[in-house]
Formats: C-alpha cells, sequence, structure tokens
C-alpha cells in the first residue's frame, strides 16, 4: 500500500521542472478533465463540472440581479449572416467551424458552429425592438461555442468550451458604457470573493480589443508562473452591429435610433485559473466557495467498532452548514489523504478511536497544512470560519504572489532583462501607437494586458520609442 501511496504523489510533474506539464496532470489527476477523441476537445469530468457549476451558480444570481433574462439562440450561423459586420467576420474568420453537408445533401449555404453568438443576437434584436420602451433589452446565454484553435490546452484553449455570454441593447451610449463597466465589475466581484483570483481591471488596446467593438474592458490575472491569463471581457459594440444589422427604435419624439450595445463573457477557463493560481505540487487547491466538497470526513482505523457511525455523524452534522462529504472506501488513510489533497479539498477531518475517546478530530488544510485539533462540540461553529480563514488567504497569497511579479520598466533594456529575471506583470509607459506595441511584443514576447483604470504616471516617455507617453500599460507573456 505505501508503494502505490508514494506514486500517486510522484504522478505529478513539479511546477518548477516543467509547469505545462505540471499543469496538464493536476487537470487530469485531479479528475477534472480527459481528453476526446477530436484532437483539442475535453471532456469535463464530474468534478470539473461540479466546480464550473458552483461558478455558474454565483454568476448566473449576480447576472439575473443586475436584471439581465437568460435566452438560448440556436448553435448555427448562416454565412451571410455571419459576414454583415466586416470586422466582426475578419477578426474571427480563421478560427471558424463550418457545417457543409447535412446527411449525404451538400448545403446551399455553409453554416458556421457559432464562436460568438452577437450576429445571432443582432438578427434577432432586430425583429424584436422597435419602440424605446423596448429598451433595454438585457439577455445573457449560457451554452457552448467553437473556435478551431491550433494549440490547445485544456480549459485554457479548446476547439469547444463552454461559456455565458451576455448581450445588451440600450438607448443611449452612455447606458451601453454603464452596462460595460457594470458587468466588468460582476466578474471581477466572481473572481475575487469566489474564485479568490485577484484581478486588474482596465482596457484593452485597441490592437486587443474585440473584434467590431468600440472598446473591451477586461481583467487579467497573473497565473504562479508568471503569464497573465485574461479571465473575463466586456465589450462596448456602440452602434457598429446595430447599423449592419438595423437595429432601429423609434424615441420619444418619433425619431428613428440606432441602438447601442454590449456584450460580456467568462468561460470555463476560469477552472484553469484556479488550477494555475493556488495548485501546488500535490494538485489542486480550491477555494471553499467553489469546492464541490469542502470538508471531506476521513475515518482512521474505520474496521473498529464505534468509528464508522462517529465518522457518518459527523459528516451529517457538518452537512447542516457547509458541503461535506466522507470517504469510507476501503483505501488506507494515507491513499486518502493524497488523492483530496490531489482534488484540492480546502478541509480534511480525520477521526479514529483515539479521537473519539478524546472526544476531539483532526482538521488539516490544504492550503497551508495546518494540524488542527477539535473537539467535537465546537465543529460545527469552528469549521465554517476555518473555511473563511481558508477563503481570504487564498486570495491574500495569490495577491502578494502578483505585488512580487508585478515590475516596473522605464527602457527596452529593463523590459526584458525583469521579463528574464521575475516573469509577471510589467508597467510600463506607451505612446498609443500600434507600432510601438507590435515591436514590444516581436522584441519581449510580452503582450499589452490593459491600460489599468488607475492609472500612474511612472515616466513621460513611451517605453518602446522615446515619445511623449499616454498611458501606463500593464504588458505580460500571456496564455
Ligand atoms: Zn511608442
Amino acid at each position: 500500500m505505501m508503494r502505490k501511496e508514494k506514486k500517486l504523489v510522484e504522478e505529478i510533474t513539479a511546477m518548477e521542472d516543467d509547469f505545462a506539464q505540471w499543469y496538464t496532470d493536476v487537470a487530469r489527476k485531479a479528475d477534472l478533465v480527459d481528453y476526446a477523441s477530436v484532437r483539442g476537445s475535453m471532456i469535463i469530468r464530474p468534478y470539473g463540472y461540479a466546480i464550473w457549476e458552483h461558478i455558474q451558480k454565483e454568476l448566473d444570481r449576480q447576472i439575473k440581479d443586475t436584471g439581465h433574462e437568460n435566452v438560448y439562440l440556436p448553435l448555427f450561423i448562416p454565412e451571410s449572416l455571419l459576414q454583415k459586420e466586416k470586422d466582426h467576420i475578419e477578426g474571427f474568420a480563421p478560427e471558424v467551424a463550418w457545417v457543409t453537408h447535412g446527411g449525404e445533401e451538400k448545403l446551399a449555404e455553409r453554416l458556421c458552429v457559432r464562436p460568438t453568438s452577437e450576429v445571432l443576437f443582432c438578427e434577432h434584436y432586430a425583429n424584436i425592438i422597435h419602440s424605446y420602451r423596448d429598451l433595454p433589452k438585457l439577455y445573457n446565454q449560457w451554452g457552448n461555442v467553437v473556435r478551431w484553435e491550433k494549440t490547445t490546452r485544456p480549459f485554457l484553449r479548446s476547439l469547444e468550451f463552454l461559456w455565458q455570454e451576455g448581450h445588451t441593447c440600450h438607448a443611449t451610449d452612455e447606458e451601453a458604457g454603464e452596462e460595460t463597466r457594470r458587468m466588468l465589475e460582476v466578474y471581477a466581484d466572481v473572481c475575487e470573493e469566489y474564485l479568490a483570483v485577484p484581478v486588474l481591471r482596465g482596457r484593452k488596446t485597441d490592437k486587443e480589443k474585440f473584434a467590431g467593438a468600440k472598446f473591451t474592458l477586461t481583467i487579467e490575472s497573473l497565473m504562479h508562473d508568471g503569464k497573465a491569463l485574461q479571465t473575463g471581457t466586456s465589450h462596448h459594440l456602440g452602434s457598429g452591429f446595430a447599423e449592419a444589422f438595423g437595429i432601429q427604435y423609434t424615441d420619444k419624439k418619433g425619431k428613428l435610433q440606432h441602438v447601442h450595445q454590449t456584450s460580456w463573457g467568462i468561460t470555463t477557463r476560469l477552472i484553469g485559473a484556479l488550477i494555475m493560481v493556488h495548485g501546488d505540487n500535490r494538485g489542486l487547491v480550491l477555494p471553499p466557495k467553489i469546492a464541490p466538497v469542502q470538508v471531506m470526513v476521513i475515518p482512521i482505523a474505520q474496521h473498529k467498532e464505534g468509528v464508522l457511525d462517529k465518522a457518518y455523524e459527523l459528516k451529517d452534522q457538518l452537512n447542516k452548514t457547509v458541503r461535506a462529504g466522507i470517504d469510507a472506501s476501503d483505501k488506507s488513510p494515507g491513499w486518502k489523504f493524497s488523492e483530496h489533497e490531489m482534488k484540492g479539498v480546502p478541509l480534511r477531518i480525520e477521526i479514529g478511536p483515539k479521537d473519539i475517546e478524546k472526544n476531539q478530530a483532526v482538521a488539516v488544510r490544504r492550503d497551508t497544512g495546518e494540524k488542527i485539533f477539535l473537539s467535537l462540540d465546537e465543529l460545527k461553529t469552528r469549521i465554517p470560519l476555518l473555511l473563511e480563514e481558508i477563503q481570504k488567504g487564498l486570495l491574500q497569497k495569490a495577491k502578494a504572489h502578483r505585488e512580487e511579479k508585478t515590475n516596473i520598466a522605464l527602457s527596452m533594456d529593463e523590459f526584458k532583462a525583469v521579463l528574464e529575471s521575475n516573469p509577471g506583470f510589467i508597467k510600463a509607459m506607451w505612446c498609443g501607437d500600434r507600432e510601438c506595441e507590435d515591436q514590444i511584443k516581436e522584441e519581449t514576447g510580452a503582450t499589452s494586458r490593459c491600460m489599468p483604470f488607475e492609472q500612474e504616471v511612472i515616466s513621460k516617455t513611451c517605453v518602446c520609442c522615446g515619445q511623449e507617453a499616454e498611458e501606463l500599460v500593464y504588458w505580460a507573456k500571456a496564455y
């Protein structure tokens, strides 16, 4: 049995040795995901799906609390519809999957499998919006989309992924702008308060904005290896789509106006962020608020009289306030410890004959490994507090990590040196020219992540060309 226990931990590559392999190992060994027969597509296993459901549940609540309704639109988009907005089709064309046949019959018009649903919503909105009384329209869709990516990673980049996409129509440009910011805040709240993933809020450069958008707001997070991950985006679409699709309403004065639109989305990518922000060399570490099982009760010497009964009693008692599970399988306790550590269960409770004698149990924190002896009488009140502590601790730790890995660069030499010695976010001034943005990417591999809402002036000149600087930009190598 000992050999097998050892093997379970040995099977994960250390993150210091090969971060990409470590990531894949955790995703698979924690039972989150499995590969499917089509390259780049993934099977989200029950444990992974349960995490998604917890994220979904909280986000859906907030989406509805901010006045939105859920709808469902079709999977297919006729080619002619996709081509109505020029920038949009140009942005998505390289990664679109096409349906050319229905059964044996060749279709008169190719159908695209939705890479995103702007055009479908626009077509629908043109049909149902007529008057100022029909506004705002605040729709959200939970579904899947397909993007034919060349290089793929489970959760981070896959041919098909799950997401929600909000699509809204407003009477004025200002209202659409407010909506764009409101939904970014919802995303930031879910990431920080539930996933314990700190985010940077800001605006994308024109180069990085959504195809067809007026501007894109983004939240960006830093992963353990110093690479950034875009964790959510919210787009102000202006009236470009409305003009292309003829979405018009009659205002109060009887005048015909185009609507102003937004769209916003988060995806199963967030599960990738959870792995890479909190995970360690023993596997996944889950923040309690979205962990499918928050507390795992593990009976010790469970064959001894009374142990299993007591363990089940504990689990039932805990289940009244938290999500508790029990592992009463015939595997050894050591094996169970490793397994639930791998799966990132925030707390485990060990209870054996000696503990029962002393009216106590041993709680072990997944995040710190700390062992805490608890009287059985105080368990019910202490466990929820411990979970709260873990939740807060994870966010603080991730924030501290981000601070450590955020640097300033005043010249290109500094930029390159710091990206090499301490990869992470680099704060540097930018003149606003696309050429400099391209050159920085070419020379360093870092892309502009965002122009933060909280601007600072760290220098008066662009890090790349030395001309007058317009904005502070966060740069990083990114997933
Ligand atoms: Zn410049």
